[in-house]
């Protein structure tokens, strides 16, 4: 009940009453522009990140069991939105969203099967 009251409290701070970010999505590493404020749509699903770590280890690691599954991201349907953003390499259907400067990630998760929908996690990015 409690986490579910912080959650809420949050959530008011980030998410407009049309359901848009209200603040700027940045790299919590490097501060990089993600997203401009108003450009995402708050989203819940669940979904399976890999641990955060230099793309390098990303794509050579073929253990991906580590991780956190995340439920509430910013939902943008074109990539041309995002002021930066970089990819991982295809994982099976998958394409993982890292920081275009620092190219720490995953930030976000994209699947090829849905060409329209681009996910950030919440969880693993700054907002000011
Ligand atoms: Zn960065």
């Amino acid at each position: 009940m409690d986490q579910k009251e912080s959650d809420a409290v949050e959530r008011s701070e980030l998410v407009s009453e049309d359901g848009k970010n209200i603040k700027s999505v940045l790299c919590q590493r490097c501060g990089s522009k993600v997203l401009c404020p108003g450009m995402a749509a708050f989203a819940e699903k669940e979904l399976f990140l890999p641990s955060m770590r230099k793309k390098t280890s990303l794509t050579s690691s073929s253990d991906g069991s580590e991780g956190d599954t995340l439920s509430h991201h910013w939902l943008v349907d074109d990539m041309y939105v995002f002021e930066n953003v970089g990819f991982t390499h295809d994982v099976g259907r998958i394409k993982y969203l890292i920081c275009a400067d620092c190219e720490i990630g995953p930030i976000g998760w994209h699947c090829l099967d849905d060409k329209k929908s681009f996910y950030v996690a919440v969880e693993r990015v700054k907002h000011a």
